[in-house]
Formats: C-alpha cells, sequence, structure tokens
C-alpha cells in the first residue's frame, strides 16, 4: 500500500499542519519546521553554505502557508506568503520530518 495523506489540515493558529496518512497515522509539523527543511535545491544549497552555528531567522511571510498543491500522487508543494513554492514534499519525506501527535 502506498503511502498518502487523506488529509491536511492548517492549524486555527496558522502555525501547525495536522496531517492524517491512509495508515490512520496523525501527524503534526509545524510550519517553521516544514519551511526550514524544504526541500529545493535553492534552500539546500542555502543550507550548505551556512555554518553549523547559523541560527536562521524567518520572516512572518516565510512561515506561512498561501496555499497548498498536490503534484501527482507522490508529493505536495507548498506556496508560502513570500512566493517561496519550488520545495517539492514527497509523501515518504514528509512522514519522516512530521511529528507523531499523541
Ligand atoms: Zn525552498
Amino acid at each position: 500500500m502506498s503511502l498518502f495523506p487523506k488529509q491536511i489540515k492548517l492549524s486555527e493558529s496558522k502555525d501547525r499542519l495536522f496531517i492524517s496518512w491512509n495508515d490512520n497515522t496523525n501527524q503534526v509539523i509545524t510550519l517553521l519546521k516544514l519551511r526550514k527543511l524544504c526541500p529545493c535545491a535553492t534552500c539546500l544549497a542555502e543550507k550548505e553554505n551556512q555554518s553549523p552555528t547559523y541560527i536562521p531567522l524567518y520572516s512572518e511571510n516565510q512561515i506561512k502557508i498561501s496555499s497548498i498543491n498536490q503534484v501527482g500522487s507522490y508529493a505536495i508543494t507548498i506556496v508560502w506568503q513570500d512566493g517561496h513554492n519550488t520545495g517539492i514534499y514527497e509523501f515518504p519525506y514528509l512522514r519522516m520530518i512530521a511529528d507523531k501527535m499523541e
């Protein structure tokens, strides 16, 4: 059975996503973490150039979501309010970075 989210919901506080998977696992991930772990080439290159002690600062519109779009049956892309939209979050990756909900 391939893994896919049955539902992805933005929290009322709009700072985290709730993900319900088709195997009935529920997860939660903060938008800050989601943005930090953006898998696009630009963000990965940026991370490589940073020193290990660098603490990234995000502005409000970098950690707020405009929209979430599904890509085929394997991933979602997120359009952030600062316009950044090149990260493709494949489902197994999303599953790995999200936290288990108690
Ligand atoms: Zn990115």
